[in-house]
Order: C-alpha cells, then sequence, then structure tokens
C-alpha cells in the first residue's frame, strides 16, 4: 500500500479540483495503489524570490513557482502564466494537467507550470522584461531543454519567451533556441505556434459539432477571454462558417447578434489593449456571457467560471474548454445529470498549443525548420488521433468524454512510471 505524505503545500481549491479528478479517473481503471499518489501528486517544485528594478527607481519583489509534475515520460513541458491570483496550489494543478494532456497526445513530455504573482497590465514593458529575465534566471539551475521547457500562457506572450531564451542563451554561452516555446519566429520559434491553441479548438469544435449533426454555419459562438486562445479560437472559427456573437476580457463583454467584426476587434485591442468601449457591439457581463444562448460556449480565460451555481442556467450545445480547468468538479456533475450538453475537456481541448510547442522544440533541436502548412497538418492529425481514442474509450466504457480522455492520459503515464519501477 503507498502512504500519502504530501503536505498542505498546494492546498487550494483548484488543486482540490484535479486531485478529485484524479481519484475519479484512477477509480475508474482500478489503479493499483502502489501507482496512485506516484502518479497524482508534482514531482518537484520550486519558489522563487524576483527583485526588479520599477521604473521609478524603486524595487519590488514579486513571488514565483515552478512546478514540475512529472518526468517520468520526457522532459516536462508548460506555461508560464502572469497573473495576481496565481497560487502554488494553482500551479500544482496546471502542473498535473499538463501531464495528462502531453500523454493523450502522445507527446513525449511529462507536465509542468509556471507562475509569477503579478498583474502585468500593471507594469511597463521595460518592467515585465526585467521580471521575465528574472524568473528565466532563476530558475536556470533546475530547468533545460531535456529536463522542463517552459512556454506561454495567461500574461505571458512570445516576446517573453523570446527574452526567457535571451537569459539562458546568454547564461550557458551559445543559443538554446529549445529552452522554451512559443518564442518570436525570429528567434526559432514555430510557424503557427501563436496560432496553435486557438486553431487546435476551432478545429476540434468544427469535428465535434460535424459528429453532433450540428451546421457550423449555423452555430452561434460566445467566447470569454479574447488573448491569444480566444482571438484565434474566433478567428479560426469565422473561418469555419460560424458566427461569434460574444467575446470578452477581463474589462467587459461585447455582444452582438449579427456577429462581431474579430479582425476589427483585434486592431481595437492592438492600440486600446482591452476591449473596453470597444463599439462592434452592446456591454455584457462576463457572468451573463456564459450563461448565453448560443450553440458554443468557450470558457478561454480562467479556471473554475463554470460553477454549480450557473452549470443549470447554461443554454449552449457545446461547452468547450479551451481555458484550463473553467468547470469545477460539482459543476461538471451537474452538467453530467443534465445530459444536454456536451463537453470537450480541456485536456484535448486546449492541446493544439503543446502539440504546436512540441513541433518547435522538435524544429529547434534539428535546426530544421516547417512550414506553416506542414504544422498545421501535423496538428490536425494528432488532434485526430486523440479525438479518435477519446470516444473510443467514452463509448467502450461509457465514461463521460472528461473521464475518457483523463483515464487515458493518466493511464499512460501510469503505466510509464511502473516500467520504469522505483528508484532505487
Ligand atoms: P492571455 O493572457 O493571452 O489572454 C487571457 C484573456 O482572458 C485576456 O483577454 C484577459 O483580459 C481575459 N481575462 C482575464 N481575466 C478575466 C476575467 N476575470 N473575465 C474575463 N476575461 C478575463 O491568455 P491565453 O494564453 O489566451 O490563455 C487563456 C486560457 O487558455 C488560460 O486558461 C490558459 O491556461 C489556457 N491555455 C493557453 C495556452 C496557450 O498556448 N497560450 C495553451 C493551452 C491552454
Amino acid at each position: 500500500m503507498s502512504k500519502v505524505i504530501i503536505s498542505s503545500l498546494y492546498d487550494s481549491p483548484v488543486f482540490k479540483m484535479a486531485c478529485r479528478q484524479f481519484d475519479q479517473a484512477a477509480d475508474a481503471i482500478s489503479l493499483p495503489e502502489t501507482l496512485r499518489d506516484r502518479t497524482k501528486y508534482p514531482r518537484r517544485c520550486f519558489a522563487v524570490s524576483l527583485p526588479i528594478q520599477r521604473d521609478d527607481g524603486s524595487v519590488t519583489v514579486f513571488e514565483g513557482y515552478r512546478v514540475q509534475h512529472n518526468l517520468s515520460t520526457g522532459p516536462s513541458k508548460g506555461g508560464i502564466r502572469f497573473h495576481q491570483k496565481v497560487t502554488i496550489g494553482e500551479v500544482a494543478a496546471l502542473s498535473m494537467w499538463m501531464s495528462w494532456k502531453c500523454s493523450l497526445a502522445g507527446l513525449p513530455y511529462g507536465g509542468a507550470k509556471g507562475g509569477v504573482i503579478v498583474n502585468p497590465t500593471q507594469l511597463s514593458d521595460f518592467e515585465l522584461e526585467r521580471l521575465a529575465r528574472r524568473y528565466m534566471q532563476e530558475l536556470i539551475p533546475f530547468i533545460g531543454p531535456d529536463t522542463d521547457v517552459p512556454a506561454p500562457d495567461m500574461g505571458t506572450n512570445e516576446k517573453m519567451m523570446g527574452w526567457m531564451m535571451d537569459t539562458y542563451s546568454n547564461h550557458v554561452g551559445h543559443i538554446s533556441p529549445a529552452i522554451v516555446t512559443g518564442k518570436p519566429i525570429a528567434l526559432g520559434g514555430s510557424q503557427g505556434r501563436r496560432e496553435a491553441t486557438g486553431a487546435g479548438v476551432a478545429y476540434l469544435v468544427k469535428a465535434y459539432l460535424a459528429d453532433f449533426k450540428i451546421s457550423i454555419e449555423q452555430a452561434t459562438v460566445a467566447i470569454q477571454g479574447f488573448g491569444n486562445v480566444g482571438s484565434e479560437a474566433a478567428l479560426a472559427l469565422v473561418e469555419y462558417g460560424a458566427k461569434v456573437i460574444v467575446i470578452s476580457d477581463y474589462t467587459v463583454g461585447i455582444s452582438n447578434a449579427q456577429g462581431i467584426d474579430i479582425r476589427k476587434a483585434l486592431q481595437y485591442i492592438s492600440t486600446q489593449r482591452v476591449l473596453k468601449d470597444f463599439e462592434g457591439g452592446d456591454e455584457i457581463s462576463n457572468e451573463e456571457l456564459l450563461e448565453l444562448d448560443c450553440t458554443v460556449l468557450i470558457p478561454a480565460a480562467l479556471d473554475r467560471v463554470i460553477t454549480p451555481e450557473n452549470a443549470p442556467k447554461l443554454r449552449c450545445r457545446v461547452l468547450a474548454e479551451a481555458a484550463n480547468g473553467p468547470t469545477t468538479y460539482r459543476a461538471d456533475k451537474v452538467l453530467e445529470k443534465r445530459g444536454d450538453i456536451e463537453v470537450i475537456p480541456d485536456v484535448i481541448c486546449n492541446a493544439g498549443g503543446v502539440t504546436v510547442s512540441y513541433f518547435e522544440w522538435l524544429q529547434n533541436k534539428q535546426n530544421y525548420y516547417w512550414d506553416k502548412e506542414e504544422v498545421m497538418a501535423k496538428l490536425f492529425k494528432i488532434l485526430d488521433k486523440a479525438k479518435h481514442a477519446v470516444e473510443a474509450q467514452k463509448s467502450r466504457f461509457g465514461f463521460s468524454r472528461r473521464l475518457a480522455a483523463q483515464t487515458l492520459g493518466i493511464q499512460r503515464v501510469a503505466d510509464a512510471k511502473e516500467s520504469r519501477g522505483l528508484f532505487p
């Protein structure tokens, strides 16, 4: 029998949620007791202090984390989040989901995640550069292209990945592009990486709508979060013929039953940074957005926005989880009981991002670069394969789609751990 030795280090609602999901999946596949805690809990974590000089000459110390959940199946892989509400428990939960996601997509990675407690909208570009570089500097002893490979997540972007790559490369004395993914193309970034997560979400939405016999040309879409993932998903869905009727960011939601001009909205935020006062529709709140009558609802911002309180009020046909962990464990039970909403769970829905990150890492290691067509074709092939596996698991065992996806991801990690044995 294994014994739980984990302290309260990660204790938080979102880590508990990830653990409850794991326990349910482990029960469903009768995972042996001796493998459970080994597979479930993060392997190691780092907490770092990040002093930076502010533009006014003062010094602020920020706190950051990196959690490496699993290194049994390859280097660990996962984004870095800059957000004022980051906690080590949230980072740990996100690192667990990364493990299942990489495993489900068949990528040779374990899961990791990083975070810094900061509101990036309140820092200047120079301050963000100092913070990104300092975070990388502190992590250098613990990461590497074959150990742990970060990427962008909420609040970080390709510019910051470029600064991090430069910091690491200066330290090792030669260019080392494979240390991070999601970099600018000029620094070894991959064609299609910026679009990958949103394009993957849109591709899966299209594929699932076809399965559910819903015409994409008739589909209306509401998207919470208009950053990298939300905006790219919107662009791709409009391209497929769907109508995006609501978008939002942390300042406001914009609703237009005729369809929002996504390119205009992108132009607007490229100068204004936020959607507030964008004149492409009427203002609605982020809460109203979630309960709107639409074909597809796409949370693409924070975790735990679908709760037991609003789950009974959702009026979408399909919930496509572009964000990580947007549906709480109890809300998920409400949706399962309702049975009228098809859920495309996060571990498959947003797997496009890490998949093209894998391609970027491969291209960096080979010093041989692919065109966008090749990247997208390879991405869609991997997503198709994962979708097929999830649907087969779902119908074979009568699982929900989330349970099917998570059991597949968890089983492969557990198999690798069992095959490697315990050391020493
Ligand atoms: P981003 O920082 O580019 O954009 C986040 C968006 O969410 C912004 O528009 C922001 O204003 C909005 N937002 C923040 N707080 C909000 C709130 N309270 N209500 C409504 N909107 C709010 O981040 P991103 O990279 O697009 O990531 C979004 C989600 O997708 C996260 O959950 C992230 O973990 C997940 N994800 C990202 C990637 C990736 O490649 N970037 C990959 C997989 C999953």
